[in-house]
């Protein structure tokens, strides 16, 4: 999107004021995009040796850069944050991130339940293309810079850690795009919480998103069945506010606990309710297809001689890791009851004790309050910092729907920089 227009006087004043952007994840290429083409002289910093690792990351097993569903639905897929996520996603919204992406070149289809991606879907020739043209419009790039904090002369000097020399550089305007906490050997390590919680900014504590969970297993089970994964399953569990959720699809055993699609659909909820009790249970339907009577009346029929895991391989085609699992959870008399373990099929708790530490997780939730922001996202208490994309106090699950956030909250760092910005000049 270009955005120079015709400029008026108190744009082209703005034009002479130096943006400083801190962090190259997406959040970070994204507001340099917009500043760049509105004429800005923009320099971005980043401490590792490139940029965008975490974003080269998401491509690795196939990048879902955003989600088809109704902007309605998609919108309620994130953590209630008032209107700054939305008015963010309203002036970049899915539809406009697949038109952003063909104008680099980059075409997009839509996968199974909605999901977008790249046609190739990797992260590099998109990251390639978009670099290109980023250093083409002028952004001037500054690898192994790693922002330490601020100079006690003021908010506009800033201090970073240079390959072990501190050097202090000027800038009218920061954006820190910082990242999360997870993954931190990609760069987003979250040491920029005390720098700004040392400021009074408000942080609402970092925490694992979109994460695995810790299960006791017992030896046996973790050594036979760790990396098996449990396939069309469904998930449920009773949280303390009555409500009942319900997720179909994937679970991988690990040797903690588990992993994957089903549970990090639920990952917000199910650390909330680990936080509050020390535990939570979850409910694995391992039959998600059939009902509980037919279940019941397949363990019915005459087994003969058969064991119990024969009759339940070829009446119901349980075996591998789900019998595995029925077996490290229930007690071995329930097997000789047909009804209990036909409820136990359709409803086999496990119990969750911990989330994985921060640095598994896909995403991190909490972040930078947003009542620390006016809605320019330029911090209240210090004029011309703006913060963006993952460090914000947001959440969102997996499905597209972080990296069309953290661009559209890029490009509304931009915006917001260049409005109050424009305002300054004219009050
Ligand atoms: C394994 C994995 C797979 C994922 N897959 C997907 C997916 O398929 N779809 C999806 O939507 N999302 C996915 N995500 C999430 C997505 O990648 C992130 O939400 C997104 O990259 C966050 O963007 P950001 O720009 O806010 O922060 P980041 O991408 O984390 O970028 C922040 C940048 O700031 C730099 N930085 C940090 N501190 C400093 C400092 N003090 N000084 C200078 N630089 C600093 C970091 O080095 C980093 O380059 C995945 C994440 C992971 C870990």
């Amino acid at each position: 999107m270009n955005i120079q227009k015709n400029y008026s006087t108190s744009t082209k004043n703005c034009l002479k004021n130096s943006v400083v952007i801190i962090g190259g994840g997406p959040a970070g290429l994204k507001a340099a995009e917009i500043l760049i083409d509105a004429g800005f002289k923009v320099d971005l910093y980043e401490a590792m040796p490139s940029v965008a690792r975490k974003f080269l990351m998401a491509g690795k097993g196939g990048m879902n850069i955003s989600n088809n569903e109704p902007y309605d639905v998609f919108l309620s897929r994130f953590s209630d944050q008032g209107n700054i996520m939305r008015s963010a996603l309203d002036m970049f919204s899915p539809n406009d991130l697949r038109v952003w992406l063909q104008e680099l070149g980059v075409d997009t289809f839509v996968g199974s339940s909605g999901r977008v991606f790249p046609i190739d879907m990797k992260a590099a020739p998109l990251l390639r293309k978009w670099l290109y043209r980023l250093r083409y419009a002028g952004v001037n790039l500054h690898m192994r810079h790693k922002w330490i904090g601020w100079s006690n002369r003021n908010d506009q000097h800033l201090l970073f850690d240079v390959e072990g020399e501190i050097r202090e550089i000027y800038a009218d305007n920061v954006i820190l795009a910082l990242g999360g906490a997870s993954w931190p050997k990609l760069g987003s390590t979250g040491e920029w919480v005390s720098i700004l919680a040392n400021q009074g900014v408000k942080i609402t504590p970092l925490q694992p998103a979109n994460c695995g969970f810790d299960v006791n297993w017992t030896e046996y089970f973790r050594a036979h069945y760790s990396g098996k994964p449990l396939k069309s399953v469904s998930m449920s569990f009773d949280s303390i506010t009555g409500v009942s959720n319900c997720h179909k699809g994937e679970l991988l055993v690990t040797d903690y606990g588990v992993e994957g699609g089903v549970i990090y659909s639920l990952s917000a909820q199910l650390r909330e309710e680990i936080a509050i009790k020390g535990f939570v249970m979850i409910y694995l339907d391992l039959m998600p297809n059939i009902s509980k009577d037919t279940v019941i009346s397949k363990l019915e029929r005459d087994r003969g001689k058969q064991s119990i895991s024969n009759h339940m391989r070829k009446q119901l085609g349980i075996n591998g890791v789900k019998a595995g699992l029925l077996r490290e959870v229930i007690n071995s008399s329930c097997f000789s009851n047909t009804s209990q373990l036909g409820a136990l099929i359709k409803s086999l708790p496990i119990k969750l004790i911990a989330t994985r530490p921060i640095a598994e997780a896909i995403s991190t939730a909490g972040g930078v309050s947003f009542i620390e922001l006016d809605q320019n996202l330029m911090l209240i208490n210090k004029p011309g910092v703006f913060c963006t994309g993952e460090m914000l106090d947001w959440e969102a699950p997996t499905g597209g729907y972080l990296l069309t956030a953290c661009l559209s909250l890029g490009q509304a760092a931009g915006i917001g920089l260049i409005k109050s910005c424009e305002r300054k000049q004219e009050g």
